[in-house]
């Protein structure tokens, strides 16, 4: 098996039907790129950023940022990189910011909401990854959107910013899409809004299925609840997609989901265009998309949306054969 996958690590994903999606990777550092390109990784769905911040004792500089892009950037030779900006707090504490404790820190001051408010922290990661943008194929994703305000404020920052480099004479690539996560659930049911405004979608299922079912991801007693094939949460991805096909932009998904055998032939029959993952799962997933059909998989996908809970969409997906 691990010669088969060895195979495909510059193959596109193609399926038995034609249909091309691609297979990339979520990075923590700069580091993990050379693991990405060796499992055949098409691009870095999601670099989360965190990294950058955490295991220090005061925020990082814009120059330390911009080296970290940059190096990312230029190590995935022109393909794309899917950065998102500081998703802190929730479970991800820092504790130079000697934020107060919070009841439901899920639900409270964290990622965007957070960059928002400390407009000094989320404009100097804006600068670095605007200067970084020119070293390769840069996209930029916001985390943690619940509303369409959210989404105008911090694309206002980020164009600001933009036109104070320019101004300052300062080189920023002209190509950067700019695009969403969508993990509340409130943004995969506007999504079809959203889709008027955003280059892109990538759904984040780690924290779209906590919040969905209202169970929080860390907690094992509730960890009964964390369904993943709960036909619900294929439902909201399948708006989200459908949503995003119709004003021609691209859906990936970069939460564990998207590496998750039973997950994928799901995720192909509603649509999705990209599956970001850990990269030792890139090569395996390939293996199993190149032997479906979308077609049937979008027959398997219509039956899961109408089933009533997570284990008979289970049965369902284990009855083909792969
Ligand atoms: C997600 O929520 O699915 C996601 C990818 O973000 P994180 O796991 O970093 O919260
Ligand atoms: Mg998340």
């Amino acid at each position: 098996q691990v010669a088969e996958w060895r195979k495909l690590r510059d193959e596109p994903t193609v399926t038995v039907d034609g249909v091309h999606v691609e297979l990339a990777a979520n990075i923590g550092t700069p580091n993990d790129v050379a693991g990405v390109l060796e499992n055949g990784g098409e691009g870095v769905g999601l670099y989360r950023t965190e990294f950058l911040y955490m295991g220090r004792d005061k925020l990082p500089s814009e120059d330390v940022q911009y080296n970290a892009y940059k190096t990312v950037l230029e190590k995935m030779e022109g393909k794309p990189v899917v950065v998102r900006t500081l998703d802190i707090g929730g479970d991800k504490e820092l504790p130079y910011l000697d934020l107060p404790k919070e009841m439901n820190p899920f639900l409270g001051f964290r990622a965007v909401r957070l960059c928002l408010d400390r407009q000094d922290i989320f404009r100097t990661q804006l600068r670095a990854l605007l200067r970084a943008s020119v070293h390769g194929n840069l996209r930029i994703m916001f985390p943690m959107i619940a509303t369409l305000g959210e989404f105008r404020e911090a694309k206002a920052i980020l164009l600001e910013e933009k036109e104070k480099l320019a101004a300052e004479g300062t080189q920023v690539s002209d190509s950067i899409q700019l695009g969403i996560m969508v993990e509340i659930p409130s943004t995969a049911v506007l999504a079809d809004q959203f889709a008027k405004e955003v280059d892109f979608f990538s759904i984040g299922t780690n924290d779209l299925i906590q919040y969905t079912m209202a169970a929080d991801r860390m907690n094992e007693r509730v960890s009964y609840l964390y369904q993943p094939y709960n036909p619900s949460i294929l439902r909201l991805i399948k708006m989200v997609i459908d949503a995003a096909h119709r004003e021609g932009r691209w859906v990936g998904m970069c939460g564990e989901m998207a590496g998750d055998a039973t997950a994928i032939p799901l995720l192909l029959g509603l649509g999705l265009d990209e599956f970001s993952m850990s990269a030792t799962s890139i090569l395996p997933a390939r293996s199993q998309l190149t032997k479906l059909s979308q077609a049937d998989m979008k027959e398997l996908a219509a039956k899961a949306l109408d089933m009533q809970t997570a284990e008979q969409v289970v049965e369902l997906v284990q009855s083909i054969e792969q």
